[in-house]
């Protein structure tokens, strides 16, 4: 009875230990993968999956941001130059490369604010009216180029369609930069939205390989990993 009186609140305080442990170690995680937002209020994820049902608050910006060095089209906005760094960085790469292999790429639209967005949507209601401009816009908070992760991409037709040199490169290619091609053809219903060959979005390299090699969706991608 002695040895008990002992050994029960040494298992007790053991356990404790363990569960407070756990509980006030944070996970895991690569700086890489973990972007706080200016404000420290928000931690994302590459993987942040931004969709009518998931929208960003308006105050969500890119970490840090960078102006990637690539050719844009002449009407770009200096707002839309914009990419959070790391996808940045990946997105220079893969233009570096693509270039190598005879494909001309011109970026055409990559971080949009919130204030922005907003902006286009209520300019289409205007013209188009609510059904038209739920149909072609994002409502604000629901644009993936809010998070500064993805970027539109032309070339030097300005003709970017599925059939083109460009688009099947950048849809057998992108994964090994990193990015998805966020609407593929055939799952406009996971989606939510039409076919965009040439709305690329970074997820880092080892999820963009996944989603590639399953040919899968980030929808998809988060709803395995819940
Ligand atoms: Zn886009």
């Amino acid at each position: 009875m002695k040895k008990f009186r002992v050994i029960v609140p040494i298992i007790i305080i053991v356990a404790v230990t363990i569960i407070l442990v756990k509980i006030l170690t944070p996970g895991k995680t690569s700086i890489q993968e973990k972007i706080l937002n200016k404000s420290n209020s928000n931690i994302i994820t590459n993987t942040l999956l931004v969709n009518n049902d998931n929208k960003l608050d308006e105050n969500y910006k890119p970490y840090k941001s960078d102006v990637p060095n690539i050719p844009f089209i002449d009407n770009a906005t200096n707002e839309e130059k914009q990419m959070e760094e790391v996808a940045s960085k990946a997105v220079e790469e893969l233009f570096k490369q693509a270039k190598e292999e005879g494909i001309n790429f011109l970026g055409t639209s990559a971080y949009r604010s919130y204030a922005t967005q907003k902006d286009i949507y209520t300019k289409k209601v205007i013209s188009d009216g609510l059904t038209k401009a739920n149909e072609y816009v994002a409502k604000p908070g629901s644009s993936e180029h809010q998070t500064g992760l993805c970027i539109d991409v032309t070339n030097e037709d300005r003709w970017f369609v599925g059939s083109t040199k460009e688009a099947i490169w950048l849809a057998e290619n992108a994964h090994k930069f990193g990015f998805i091609l966020r609407y593929p053809l055939g799952k406009e219903d996971i989606t939510g939205k039409s076919y965009e060959p040439w709305h690329i979005r970074y997820v880092g390299k080892d999820v963009a390989k996944e989603i590639y090699e399953n040919n899968s969706t980030l929808e998809e991608y988060t709803a395995s990993k819940n």
